[in-house]
């Protein structure tokens, strides 16, 4: 590795401005098809045993930030059950791939988080294929956006709260039976929670829900030795953007408004979900992690 996470670096140079082109892709996306390619963190992301021994269960881990948080959790040392839709089994295979070859255990287990069933039978067979569980993060997601709510349908309102919100209740659910001290929920939230667009009524919406789910949770689980968090990208370059999660005339300029001038990459999501998860923020609960280039929060 000629560089790595630790490389000293100007954050405004670190990327290229990636200004992409237009495009679009069918729901749910693929980073194969993305262009120009994310960085998942494939050449640059390095371990030192942060999470050595630990068994992780992510959803939308095929792609993305999720996709980046598997590299970075199996190079931890972590085996890692991952979650994604059949239709992502490219992404996944690959992604799949690169977590083994840290020499760890990877999971593939597809299906759709709408689906209770499905949620519920993902715990069971993460921790009987990986032996126990002991870091959750909740991580797949649906964006939509809608100019008018007259036209938003209700179908669409529907997948997206079974999607972001119910999906991580039924896991979490169904995760509590097996997470003893010390175990770790990481939820992935956004900068929408609480600054939400006028065209992501029903995506805001449901991340302001993840984030209040968060530090609801995280007091209640804090007395067991269970800690909950939350991490808050800002605008970071997935297959979510390109599949009608903003208009075309924003894609080009995607992430250009933040302070520090650019769209984030997955990459760079990775080190806050291992931090969540170590040990090391062994007196953090009920935190969301903002990780978008600089963009005020409350
Ligand atoms: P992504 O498209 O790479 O990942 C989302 C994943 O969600 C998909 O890969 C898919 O596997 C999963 N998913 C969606 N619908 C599903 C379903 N019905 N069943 C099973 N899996 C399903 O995009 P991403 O940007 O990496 O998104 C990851 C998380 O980050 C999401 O929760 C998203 O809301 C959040 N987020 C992203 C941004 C951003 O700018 N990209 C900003 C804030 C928050
Ligand atoms: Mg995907």
């Amino acid at each position: 590795m000629s560089r790595d996470q630790y490389t000293l670096a100007d954050p405004t140079t670190l990327y290229p401005d990636i200004a992409p082109e237009r495009q679009h892709q069918p729901e749910p996306g693929l980073d194969a098809e993305l262009s120009p390619q994310a960085d998942l963190g494939e050449d640059t992301y390095r371990g030192t045993g942060r999470l050595a021994g630990r068994k992780a269960l992510i959803t939308g881990a095929d792609s993305g930030i999720g996709a980046a948080t598997a590299i970075a959790f199996a190079r931890e040392g972590a085996d890692v059950a991952m979650s994604y839709l059949p239709e992502e089994e490219e992404d996944a295979a690959r992604i799949a791939a690169i977590a083994r070859d840290a020499g760890v255990t990877v999971l593939a287990l597809p299906g759709d988080l709408r689906d209770a069933e499905y949620c519920r039978d993902l715990v069971a067979r993460s921790v009987d294929g990986l032996g126990g569980l002991d870091i959750l993060v909740n991580n797949g997601g649906k964006q939509i956006f809608n100019e008018d709510l007259t036209t938003l349908p209700d179908e669409q309102f529907d997948d997206t709260f079974k999607t972001n919100v119910y999906a991580m209740f039924w896991i979490t659910k169904a995760a509590l039976a097996h997470l003893k001290p010390g175990s770790t929920i990481i939820n992935t939230t956004s900068i929408q929670a609480y600054n939400p667009s006028d065209i992501l009524v029903d995506y805001a919406s449901t991340k302001a829900t993840i984030n209040a789910f968060t530090k609801a949770l995280a007091q209640q689980l804090a007395p067991k030795g269970i800690r909950v968090n939350a991490v808050a990208p800002g605008p970071i370059w997935t297959p979510l953007q390109v599949t009608e999660g903003q208009p075309q005339e924003k894609i080009e300029s995607f992430g250009s408004h933040t302070p520090l001038g650019r769209a984030g990459q997955p990459a760079e999501l990775a080190p806050a979900y291992v931090f969540l998860a170590s040990p090391e923020s062994s007196y953090v609960a009920g935190e969301t992690l903002n990780v978008n280039g600089g963009s005020p929060t409350p």
